[in-house]
Order: structure tokens, then sequence, then C-alpha cells
């Protein structure tokens, strides 16, 4: 069977607009309102030839930021227990977060390969606090605007070779 993308990170991140993007079809709710994917969304994809499947795993995310920590751990548990390859997802313009520390602390104890992408960088100048990700300890950040498009075929990159 096709290797398994599990897309994973707090809620407003543009994990469903990276979803869309490399989809191809509007299959995840976007939203400008934190909060409002409504499902786990799976579909298959393509890159370079390779077949895969990806699920945003950002199920019902709540606005409530009281329960964003619980959502984000069951989030990491569902990609650890079902992904071949992991995309953590974190946002470029907000920068780091303690929850963004917290899902990386579950997800440096799993096996399995973890890409970390930056999104909203949405120009080519880096932000100067971008290097700050490198403190989560799970490799090179890579910049992304899923938004304009850029930096997804390096995404793309990273995930097919590990698998
Ligand atoms: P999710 O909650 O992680 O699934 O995030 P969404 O995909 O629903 O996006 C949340 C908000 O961020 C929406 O307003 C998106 O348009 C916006 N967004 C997503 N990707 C980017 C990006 O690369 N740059 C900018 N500036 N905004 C983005
Ligand atoms: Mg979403």
């Amino acid at each position: 069977s096709k290797p398994l993308v599990a897309v994973v990170g707090r809620p407003n991140v543009g994990k469903s607009t990276f979803f869309n993007r490399v989809v191809g079809r509007r299959v995840a709710i976007v939203e400008d309102t934190p909060g409002v994917t409504r499902d786990r969304i799976y579909a298959e994809a393509e890159w370079m030839g390779i077949h895969f499947a990806l699920i945003d795993t950002g199920g019902i995310e709540p606005a409530s930021a009281e329960v964003i920590p619980a959502q984000m751990r069951e989030q990491a548990q569902i990609a650890m227990d079902t992904a071949d390859v992991i995309l953590f997802m974190t946002d470029g313009k907000a920068g780091l977060t303690a929850d963004d520390r917290e899902v990386a602390n579950m997800l440096r104890k799993t096996g399995k390969p973890v890409v970390l992408a930056v999104n909203k960088i949405d120009t080519a100048a880096l932000p100067d606090d971008f290097y700050d990700f490198y403190e989560l300890g799970i490799g090179e950040p890579l910049p992304l605007s899923s938004a304009n498009m850029l930096g997804i075929g390096d995404i793309l990159d990273a995930l097919v070779g590990e698998f």
C-alpha cells in the first residue's frame, strides 16, 4: 500500500492550505478563524511519480486555547500510530511557541521520520526568529509558503525522500 504522510501542527498554521495545494483540490476546509477544520481528511497525492496518501490530522480543531494542547497531543499520537512520515507544520509569522515545543517533544520519541515545515514564510527573506525552530531538535526547518506556493517542492522532496 501507499506510504502515508500525516500533517500535524497547531490550529491555524496552514495545515489544510498545504494539504489542498498538494492534493490539488479543496478537500480540507480552510478557515480564516482558527479552529474550524471539521474532519480528519485523507486524500491521495503524487510527487515526481511517487504516489502516497496524505492525512490532515487537524480534526475538530477547538477554538478555545485551553484545549489546544490536548488536541495537539491527540494529533501527534494519531500521526505516530498511523503514518510512515510525519510533517510537523509550524507558523513562521507567529514564531516558535510552547505548544510547538510540546508536540516536538512527543514526535522526537517516535522512530518515524519527521519533516519540520515553517509555513507563512511568504517572501524570500527569512525572519530573524526563523532559526529558533532548530531548538525543536527535529532537524532542519524548511521554509514554506502554502499560500504563495513557495517551498512546497522542497517539502515534498523531503517527505518522499523518507519513504
Ligand atoms: P490549519 O488550521 O492549520 O488547517 O490552517 P488553515 O490551512 O486553515 O489556514 C489558517 C489561515 O492561515 C488561513 O487564513 C490561511 O489562508 C492562512 N495561511 C495558510 N498558509 C499560509 C501562508 O503560507 N501564508 C500566509 N500568510 N497565510 C497562510
Ligand atoms: Mg485545518
